[in-house]
Order: structure tokens, then C-alpha cells, then sequence
């Protein structure tokens, strides 16, 4: 068996190159993966911008195979050389107040807002190289499997980057589903046909919800196309058609129960359009850095606001129970597919360049 991981590494703003990194000695509560597709995330591109976070082995989408374990985690996880698991990013305490509840999301060492310093943060696919043992993102050819580390066992038959939208898909059903309460007779509209979006859309209809309309502009054309066939009853392309007046024919007048904004409202316009298109009860997901949300509004309508703050292992489990039904077409979301050598295309195609189309890039390490 081999014994050093090639791994792309982020190196400067935009610039990767290859290096070699040697397997870490390994214990008996932790492991190594052989990495067989590393999903690119929506946030990927501007981690890739971002200064001062470098060296760094991006990849935080993981699905793989257990080439090494120590007999201690294959107690603990269960899980024996050659099974296969998907992976959440977080690397949680497990100890804390939030863990100890299950929400590892807000972990106090896991969370990102909480915590000092991002960058030498543990954290699956942003966490600095520097830090042994190194191999801690998915755009390598092997990953460290840290001892709290959050996995999922997957069929050993589940195509690999299908997989990989464990992540994105998990936070379809965190956002839409668990958090939004988008079920039986709801009507949701869900801003931004991209990965997240578009997962949000195939996880409402797949929860039993009425009608899903699904929003986006004239150059995500194929994407609302392919809504339809992923759960969006009606794909509106805001630049051509007025979208209050479609939400408000759909909906009898009433306005959204749901509504799940996936685009980060970089003019801050969403968070205004969201309240106004809600029915009064409505459940409201805005991803808004900084827009503002008039609380008179709020009270009027009888909304709840919530922010998305990634997924619970509950949402990811659904998540690749839905893949493995095999009742949507999802594969269809896996729109590209690139070697390690390519890292920086496919971060770049996740962003619109370079390469037209992409939904849900993989990078899958093993491949030439
Ligand atoms: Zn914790």
C-alpha cells in the first residue's frame, strides 16, 4: 500500500500546485481515507480568494473508503477497512453544551463565528496544511479521519460523487425541511437555482410540499430547467417575468409558507422581496450578511426569521437516504468532474469560470 497522499494545496489567492504529503502515524482511535470524490461547495470559490488562508487542502464534501483504522474508532464508528463513508466538514468537541445536544453545528470549537482564529480552526476543507497530520481536506488522494470526526456509512454500491451531495443536499433538508417546515400542503419559494437551491426545492417536494417555485436569473436558464425535474413545480427567471405576480397567481393570493433564500442576497434586495412574497405564519431562511428585515413587518405577517447555519447529522443522513432511494434524478446535479491536477478549474467552473454549466463539481483524486 502506498504510503504518501498527493494533494492539490491551496498555496496563495487562486493558486494551487501538488504536493506530496507522507501518510501520519496513525493511533488507535483515528484512521486515514482513501478519498474517491471530494465535492467543490458554494462556498468554495471565495475560500479560494480569501487571503491569509494558505497552505490549505480545500475539500470539505468528502466521500471515501477506510483504508486505515485503529481498533478503538472501528469499535466507536463501527466501521472496518474497505467500508465506505461520507463526511460532514465539522470537527466537533463533543463535549460542549452543544454537542452534548446534538447540535455540533454550533459547537463552540466548530463554529466559525465563535471561533478566534478561522484558519487554524479543525475543520474539514479550511483548516490550515500546516497543522499535522496535514491531510486534512478532500482534495487529496488520502484524508486524515480524525477521532471526532462526523461520518455517515454509505451503500457500498452509491456512485461516489452522487455522494458527495451528502453535504449540499443535507442542507436541503436542514433548511427547507427540518428548519423551514416546508411538508404536506406548503407552498415554498426558494431563491437560487444553484447546488443549494436546488436542493432545497428537491427536499421540499420530496417532504410533501404543494408547490415549490424556485427563482433565478436569465443565465441559470439550464439550471431552472433542470428544477423541474428536481422537485420545482415552477422555475421563474426573475429578469424575464415578474416574480411577485407569479408567486401571488400560484399561491392564491397568500403568499409563501416558505421561504429559503440560497444566493447570500449580495444586493441585500432578497430579504425585502422575501417578506413581501410571505403569508402571514411564514418561516422565513435569509442568508444575508447584511440586509435588514423591518421588524414591523415581522410582527405583522407573524414570520420567523432564521438564518441557514449549515446541517444537522439528521439532515445528512436524509439526505443520503433520498440519494439512495434513487426516486430523483440527481445525478443530473453532478455536472462535472475533475483530477486533482485540476483543482483550480473546478473551483473556478463552481463560480462560473472557465467553464459553462456547472452545478455540483467533484474533484475525484484517484482518477487521471
Ligand atoms: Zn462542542
Amino acid at each position: 500500500m502506498e504510503s504518501v497522499s498527493r494533494a492539490a494545496v491551496k498555496i496563495d489567492i487562486e493558486r494551487s500546485e501538488i504536493r506530496e504529503f507522507l501518510f501520519p502515524p496513525l493511533g488507535d482511535n483515528d484512521g486515514l481515507l482513501k478519498v474517491e470524490a471530494s465535492g467543490v461547495g458554494g462556498s468554495d470559490p471565495e475560500m479560494y480568494r480569501r487571503e491569509n488562508t494558505a497552505p490549505c487542502i480545500m475539500g470539505h464534501e468528502n466521500v471515501g473508503t477506510v483504508a486505515r483504522i485503529g481498533d478503538a474508532a472501528a469499535q466507536r464508528w463501527g466501521l472496518r477497512a474497505g467500508d465506505r463513508i461520507a463526511l460532514h466538514e465539522y470537527l466537533p468537541c463533543w463535549h460542549c453544551h452543544w454537542c452534548r445536544q446534538g447540535d455540533f453545528r454550533l459547537c463552540m470549537e466548530a463554529d466559525f463565528f465563535n471561533v478566534k482564529d478561522r484558519f487554524n480552526t479543525l475543520r474539514y476543507g479550511t483548516c490550515n496544511a500546516d497543522i499535522p497530520p496535514h491531510l486534512w481536506g478532500g482534495f487529496s488522494e488520502y484524508m486524515y479521519l480524525a477521532p471526532n470526526a462526523v461520518i455517515h456509512k454509505i451503500p457500498a454500491d452509491m456512485d461516489a460523487r452522487l455522494a458527495t451531495l451528502a453535504v449540499p443536499l443535507g442542507n436541503g433538508v436542514q433548511w427547507a425541511v427540518l428548519d423551514g417546515g416546508a411538508g404536506l400542503g406548503k407552498t415554498v419559494l426558494v431563491f437560487g437555482p444553484g447546488q443549494q437551491g436546488l436542493s432545497c426545492a428537491l427536499a421540499a417536494k420530496q417532504a410533501g410540499a404543494l408547490t415549490v417555485i424556485i427563482a433565478g436569473m436569465t443565465r441559470d436558464r439550464t439550471r431552472l430547467d433542470l428544477s423541474l425535474s428536481l422537485g420545482a413545480d415552477i422555475a421563474v427567471d426573475v429578469q424575464q417575468e415578474d416574480l411577485a405576480a407569479v408567486v401571488m397567481r400560484a399561491t392564491g393570493g397568500m403568499g409563501v409558507d416558505v421561504v429559503v433564500d440560497t444566493t447570500g442576497d449580495p444586493d441585500g434586495k432578497i430579504a425585502e422581496q422575501a417578506v413581501a412574497l410571505s403569508a402571514k405564519g411564514a418561516w422565513l431562511s435569509l442568508n444575508g450578511l447584511s440586509a435588514s428585515v423591518p421588524l414591523g413587518e415581522i410582527k405583522k405577517r407573524y414570520l420567523t426569521v432564521r438564518a441557514p447555519r449549515g446541517h444537522s447529522y439528521r439532515a445528512v443522513q436524509m439526505a443520503l437516504d433520498i440519494l439512495a432511494s434513487g426516486k430523483w434524478p440527481a445525478e443530473k446535479l453532478c455536472s462535472h468532474d475533475f483530477p486533482l491536477e485540476q483543482v483550480h478549474e473546478a473551483i473556478l467552473a463552481t463560480a462560473g469560470r472557465g467553464i459553462e454549466g456547472a452545478i455540483h463539481v467533484t474533484v475525484s483524486p484517484h482518477k487521471s
